[in-house]
């Protein structure tokens, strides 16, 4: 017998649609010339400082001195006491190596995490949402059915859409665990540091615990915005906090990110992923784990700002060029994603039609990250500049 939470699951994972859609028609029109603004994926190469971490890596395991076999699970201490200095201390907040978990990336842990969690809790969900947290709960046996509505029996949906300004209510009923992600995947919209204040008072009032994402923070270039849950009042009881170098550093083929489960957390995960790790995991490469601590080096942080710089200045060229088409736009300000208000009514389905049609542009339909998502595109600023301004000129010449 299978695990028959998994034949709940939708068929397909939304970019395999997109994929099969754009396929076909390149079968039908071969000579079009196809720009991505879809699948969030990194253009630019690696910093040249990681790159340089990976060759010293490389060599040391080259000699028998210096070669490095299992690693610790939780990580090398070098990585995450960088990580402890440079993410959080200098930022005035207090965490320690033992609270970080070093792993092969975000999708993995926002993945797992809920293993530690009861079957019966209730997990509320910001609409739209990265798909992979509502799916692992699916998974888990938490979610219940997926109604006609697109909307799963026992998830509790916060819905997220220009008319609230992107800013979504606190829970009307009650909830264990609620996920959030700023910058977010796939609006592009932040919260400021006394909006998300608000969740940690809640989430502590309640005892909920939050999952936070914080993938994109090194996005962020407003002052208002907070890098991590934790430059907030009593997040360290309640909230766990999920960061990725894939954005960051161009890190989607290396793998490496960590998750901070603090000690003072109202129940005892800290203790428990270690356990889980220690039994599931054995651990991210020696090489990924030096590549990532090159970037917290002082040419590692510059390298890496420019290539961050590189993707707002694709953001900002796309922001101003929809909104003086017409279009409504949102994020793309901390954020390398821009949230589209679809042109007249046409579902985010049928714009993405339109726009790979007409325009040989694919971007990735709102709807596919939840019921709110209908109504809108995403569009990633990742892309080559050259190519990302080609797409531009094109969607303008639709005189939508
Ligand atoms: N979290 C969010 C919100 C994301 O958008 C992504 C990647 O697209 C991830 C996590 C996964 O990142 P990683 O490459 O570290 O697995």
């Amino acid at each position: 017998m299978i695990n028959d939470n998994y034949s709940k699951l939708p068929g397909a994972y939304l970019f395999s649609d997109i994929a099969r859609k754009v396929q076909s028609f390149k079968a039908s029109d071969p000579g079009a010339e196809v720009i991505s603004l879809g699948i969030g994926d990194v253009t630019q190469p690696l910093a040249p400082a990681v790159v340089e971490a990976l060759h010293r890596a490389a060599d040391e395991m080259a000699i028998a001195a210096t070669f490095r076999g299992y690693g610790p699970e939780r990580g090398y201490d070098f990585l995450r006491e960088a990580i402890v200095r440079h993410d959080f201390h200098e930022r005035g907040i207090d965490i320690q190596p033992d609270e970080i978990f070093v792993s092969d990336g975000a999708k993995s842990d926002t993945g797992n995490f809920q293993e530690l969690l009861s079957k019966d809790v209730r997990i509320a969900v910001t609409d739209p949402v990265y798909p992979v947290y509502v799916d692992s709960n699916v998974m888990g046996g938490r979610a219940g059915t997926l109604g006609a509505d697109g909307r799963w029996s026992n998830v509790h949906y916060l819905p997220c859409t220009a008319e609230n300004d992107f800013v979504p209510d606190l829970p009307n009923e009650h909830v264990d665990v609620i996920y959030l992600c700023y910058p977010n995947n796939p609006t592009g919209t932040t919260l400021t540091r006394d909006q998300l204040q608000r969740w940690v008072d809640y989430a502590l009032d309640k005892n909920i615990l939050l999952f936070y994402d914080a993938a994109y923070e090194a996005y962020i270039q407003s002052e208002d915005v907070p890098h991590s849950i934790y430059e907030l009042q009593g997040a360290k009881c309640c909230a766990v906090e999920f960061h990725s170098y894939s954005k960051t550093a161009g890190f989607t083929g290396i793998r490496c990110g960590y998750t901070v489960v603090p000690k003072e957390l109202r129940l005892p995960l800290n203790p428990m992923w270690n356990r889980r790790q220690t039994t599931k995991f054995n651990g991210t490469s020696y090489l990924s784990q030096r590549a990532a601590e090159a970037i917290y080096s002082l040419e590692g942080k510059e390298q890496i700002q420019a290539t961050i710089h590189y993707y707002m200045e694709n953001a900002r060229l796309m922001r101003e060029a929809l909104t003086s088409t017409g279009f409504q736009v949102y994020g793309g300000i901390n954020a390398p994603y821009l949230w589209v208000r679809t042109p007249d009514r046409m579902t985010s389905w049928e714009f993405f039609d339109h726009l790979l049609k007409k325009a040989h542009v694919v971007s990735t339909p709102g709807s596919g990250f939840g019921p709110s998502g209908e109504g809108y595109i995403r569009l990633t600023a990742f892309g080559d500049r050259t190519q990302t301004t080609e797409a531009l000129s094109r969607i303008k010449s639709l005189n939508l």
